[in-house]
């Protein structure tokens, strides 16, 4: 397989990336709360149809990254939710203030997954990659990381700027990363950038 396409439709400066030709693409991270129109906005000035949205995860469940995942759904998409993920997902509705538009993410239709799996699940859409589970900034991290070196991070610290983290736990998910071969970083907040060496 080839290396797939990679288009940024993030707005309010948070990426969300989507990953793949046609009409069976994958997206990676789901856009602030409430602000499915702007993310749709994105998809039609980078001419991607929403329905070419097969599938799509939260690198980790914080409002930023898994904000519209329940709009998403009800437009076709197919949530996957890993397993380390699930137990989170639920504490994101804390960070949500009065008044703000937020569609709870319910458990039906959420296509729970291992991250063992995901490599399969992957293939089924013509990507080459896996998912791998990158606790650091959150329990909840997972990362994805392409055959061909990309990896989307969201928000897993940089070893040099590690602060209220574990820098055991930081450290093992970013060896992770490069045992997989993982070269360029698509991160959650800005541009790409190559991977840090240890
Ligand atoms: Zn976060």
């Amino acid at each position: 397989m080839a290396s797939p396409p990679i288009v940024n439709v993030g707005y309010r400066s948070t990426n969300v990336w989507v990953i793949g030709a046609g009409d069976a693409r994958l997206l990676v991270d789901l856009g602030w709360i409430g602000m499915l129109g702007a993310l749709e906005h994105e998809l039609r000035r980078k001419d991607i149809p929403l329905t070419a949205i097969r599938a799509g995860f939260a690198t980790h469940y914080h409002i930023d990254h898994a904000g519209c995942a329940e709009d998403l759904k009800g437009r076709g998409m197919a949530l996957w939710v890993f397993e380390e993920q699930v137990p989170h997902i639920e504490g994101m509705a804390r960070w949500v203030k009065p008044g703000e538009a937020y569609t709870p993410i319910r458990t039906e239709g959420n296509v729970v997954l291992r991250c063992a799996d995901s490599r399969a699940r992957l293939a089924a859409l013509g990507i080459a990659g896996e998912v791998v589970p990158t606790p650091g900034h959150s329990p909840c991290s997972v990362s994805l990381v392409l055959d061909g070196g990309a990896c989307f991070t969201g928000d897993l610290t940089l070893e040099s700027m590690i602060g209220d983290e574990d820098p055991a736990v930081v450290r093992a998910s970013w060896d992770r990363l490069r045992a997989l071969g993982a070269r360029t970083v698509y991160p959650g907040h800005v541009s790409p950038y190559p991977i840090p060496t240890p």
